[in-house]
């Protein structure tokens, strides 16, 4: 097939994720034509003679970095196709999803601004919030899951608001179109962190969103092996925080880029899969007389159902479900798993597991975590790769010991 030809079928013809995450971003032509795309593993890149440099940053030639903290091919590339998937006009990339989150806040505040976070989400995000917020003379709020509430918390000098879709670890989501319309009247960046949703489940962008971070560590990475971080949104958002990652230093490096590229030609076939056994589970625990309640968006239970089904595709790998009891009994339920690891994060091929309060909220005290609304008889399931035959099984041995 001749490139030119193949290209333009790619960029303008292909509809499907899956087609999406094998090709988009890999049309153009490579040298000695390999299959894969290679991983561009420099530092620095050279010019033929001074006038070369004096071109590339007058942008008269094709180059794309003079060095390796500006742009790397490998990574260029999988910007490209992260874009298509997230339906968005830029990308960039980062070493994990907190430097895509702090870039983005340090680059877009000011002293004085005022950022509303809502009040479910990643704890790591929030603690850097109530930790470090005041060093930048930033100021932030919490707020439910509610468009009302949303509005009255909104002040003159509200920036950003921020959240989580679905959120961790209840699972909570806003209207997306009902919210980015109030925000874009109020002048607020809305400011999505996807990364429970993947581009599979949802694509915020089309419904107003401005900016959308993933921690690619979880799904798009999908192997529990890599740490990576992306924003998608307007190139016109993007362009000038390019160059501020570029100086602040918060770049992927190329073999991890590799490595999601990698990673992302299995993403919609994986995420198929993993929506699956996730929403089959949720029902089968629902339905469990040791259980006490199940967080999954698509259960007609879940406080957001009618939202969820609106945005959502499909309800993604998380599992939050409260056991009869206490700590004692969500703890021996989660010690007698065979599967699962205990483990932090969520998105890859094999199942994690652990007690929400040992885990992310273990410094709280327990009117902390009340007020929070974490239950002390919470696990989160991140569901994988393995068959629901097989995690229902070891779930009802787990759940026969208390
Ligand atoms: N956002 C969500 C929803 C997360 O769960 C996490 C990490 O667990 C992050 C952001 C931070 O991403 P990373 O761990 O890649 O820095």
């Amino acid at each position: 097939m001749n490139e030119e030809k193949r290209k333009k079928f790619l960029n303008q013809e292909i509809e499907g994720l899956s087609t999406k995450s094998v090709h988009s971003g890999e049309e153009d032509f490579r040298e000695h034509s390999p299959v894969a795309f290679p991983i561009y593993q420099t530092a620095t890149y050279y010019f033929q003679d001074t006038q070369g440099l004096w071109d590339y940053y007058h942008k008269k030639s094709q180059q794309i970095s003079e060095y390796g903290r500006y742009g790397n091919p490998t990574v260029k590339i999988l910007e490209k196709k992260l874009s298509q998937l997230e339906q968005a006009e830029d990308c960039l990339l980062f070493p994990n999803g907190m430097a895509a989150f702090t870039t983005a806040i340090l680059f877009y505040c000011r002293q004085k601004d005022h950022i509303l976070f809502t009040n479910d989400g990643y704890r790591g995000i929030h603690k850097f919030a109530d930790k470090y917020f005041s060093h930048w003379g930033f100021t932030h709020d919490y707020v439910s899951f509610d468009l009302n509430e949303i509005e009255k918390k909104i002040k003159p000098n509200t920036k950003i608001l921020f959240s989580e879709f679905p959120s961790n670890p209840r699972q909570r989501v806003l209207p997306l179109k009902e919210i980015a319309q109030l925000c874009h009247e109020k002048n607020i960046l809305f400011f999505l962190d996807a990364t429970f949703a993947t581009p599979y489940n949802c694509s915020p962008l089309s419904f107003g969103v401005d900016l959308v971070l993933h921690s690619a560590t979880k799904y798009l990475g999908g192997h529990n092996d890599l740490l990576g971080g992306a924003l998608l949104g307007k190139k016109e958002l993007l362009e000038e925080l390019r160059l501020f990652q570029g100086l602040l230093g918060t770049i992927l490096d190329p073999h991890t880029a590799y490595l999601l590229l990698r990673s992302l030609k299995t993403f919609a076939i994986r995420m198929e899969k993993i929506n699956q056994t996730a929403k089959e589970l949720a029902q089968y625990l629902e339905s469990h007389p040791k259980v006490e309640r199940v967080w999954y968006p698509l259960l007609k239970s879940h406080p957001d159902y009618e939202i969820a089904q609106k945005y959502l595709k499909g309800g993604g790998g998380i599992v939050s479900f409260e056991v009869q009891g206490g700590l004692k009994e969500a703890t021996t339920v989660v010690d007698n798993l065979h599967i699962p690891r205990i483990a932090a994060s969520l998105g890859g091929a094999e199942s994690l597991v652990h007690v929400v309060v040992a885990m992310s909220y273990y410094d709280l005290t327990e009117a902390e975590r009340k007020e929070k609304g974490i239950n002390d008889n919470l696990i989160r399931l991140a569901v994988g790769l393995e068959d629901f035959v097989d995690l229902k099984k070891d779930l009802e041995e787990a759940l026969k010991k208390i």
